[in-house]
Order: structure tokens, then C-alpha cells, then sequence
């Protein structure tokens, strides 16, 4: 199973992939995870990426692609399906990513969209830099987050929308009942797929 996830910040995209990913039995690539373990090793990378996580902005394409070619390859070769929560988060990435899958000759199957209302969010991510301490959770920082995710990367909820591939959860829900949705529509979605 080939599966993107496309959600706000704050929306519990980390929890819900770990375990959306283990009942699929494929790698859970996080984007952000990836960046935030780099500055955390003090990488070349790590440094580059470090000032554009901390404002809550988009890292450059270039840098963003190349990690996600060499995750997903990885992913592939070891089961053949992957969960990619983060990315894409623009449309020009929506764009090189496909050209990347098709190259690898694995396209997603399925796009899961979780949704959340603004004032959920705010307070998930306010609660969350609090108790994790995650240097880009600020109440600044968390609104411009959410800004970027508006204006960027919605819109790709339209472009998914019309290839078909789109499923939206209602995320407001208890933790174990949007795992168990968001389950039961992949699961419908791999077999119309016929995966
Ligand atoms: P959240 O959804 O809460 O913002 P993430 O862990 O998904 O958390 O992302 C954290 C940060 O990592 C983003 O604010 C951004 O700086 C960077 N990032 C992650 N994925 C991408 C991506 N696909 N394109 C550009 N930047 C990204």
C-alpha cells in the first residue's frame, strides 16, 4: 500500500501514521521527522533546514525532493509500499513527487486527509510545545504554520479530489476512532485499486 498523508499541523499525523503504517506493514517516512533528526545530528543538512523550521516555513523543493526520492526508494525496497506524511505539502511538490513515484513505478494508491478546525489546532499545538518543547510550536510560529498549510498546500485537496485518490477523515474525532476510520477507507481503497 502506497499512501500519502495530508494534514495540518496539529492534526496527529505522527500517531495516527505510526499506527496506519504498522497495520499496512510499511515505513512511515515523516518529512518533518526526517529534517528535525538532522538538526538535531548537526548534519550539513541539519544546518541548512534549521532556520526555516524554526519560522514554520516550507524547506526549499530541492532539498525536500532529494530526501524524499532516497526515503521512498529505501521504503520500496524493503516492502514495496511506503506512508508519507509531510510531503507533499505544495503543488509544485505534488507535481515532482509524482514524476519521482512514476520513475520508481510506484504512484500512491490512496491520499488521507485529515481534517481539524482551526481553533482544535491551535490549542493541540499550544498543549503539545508545552509538554515536547518542539522549537517551532509557539503560538506565532504555530499560526504561520497553519497559514502555510491554507495557502500552500489545501489546495492540493482539489487537485487529489479530482484524480480520485482523496479519503477525509473527521480527525476531531477520539484518537482510536480516527485510526480505525482512516483503516477502513484505505482498506476500500486497495481493493477498488485492486492492490
Ligand atoms: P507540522 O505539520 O506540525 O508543521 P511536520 O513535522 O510535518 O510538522 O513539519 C515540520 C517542518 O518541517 C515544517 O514546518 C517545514 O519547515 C518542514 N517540512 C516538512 N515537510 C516539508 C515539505 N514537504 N516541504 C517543505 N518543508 C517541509
Amino acid at each position: 500500500m502506497r499512501i500519502l498523508l495530508l494534514a495540518p499541523p496539529g492534526a496527529g499525523k505522527g500517531t495516527q501514521a505510526d499506527r496506519i503504517s504498522a497495520h499496512f506493514r510499511v515505513p512511515h517516512i515523516s518529512t518533518g521527522d526526517l529534517f528535525r533528526r538532522h538538526v538535531a545530528e548537526g548534519t550539513p543538512l541539519g544546518r541548512e533546514v534549521d532556520a526555516y523550521l524554526r519560522r514554520g516555513d516550507l524547506v526549499p523543493d530541492h532539498i525536500v525532493l532529494g530526501i524524499v526520492e532516497e526515503a521512498v526508494a529505501d521504503a520500496l525496497t524493503r516492502t514495496g509500499g511506503y506512508l508519507l506524511d509531510g510531503f507533499p505539502r505544495t503543488l509544485a511538490q505534488a507535481r515532482q513527487g509524482y514524476q519521482i513515484a512514476r520513475r520508481l513505478g510506484a504512484t500512491a494508491d490512496a491520499v488521507l486527509h485529515f481534517d481539524v478546525s482551526e481553533p482544535e489546532l491551535m490549542r493541540r499545538l499550544l498543549e503539545r510545545g508545552l509538554s515536547d518543547g518542539r522549537a517551532d510550536d509557539t503560538e506565532e510560529t504555530i499560526r504561520h504554520r497553519i497559514d502555510v498549510y491554507k495557502t500552500e498546500t489545501a489546495p492540493l485537496l482539489g487537485y487529489y479530489r479530482g484524480r480520485g485518490v482523496l479519503v477525509t477523515i473527521d480527525a476531531e474525532k477520539p484518537v482510536d476512532q480516527v485510526t480505525e476510520e482512516s483503516i477502513a477507507a484505505l482498506e476500500a481503497m486497495q481493493e477498488t485499486a485492486g492492490a
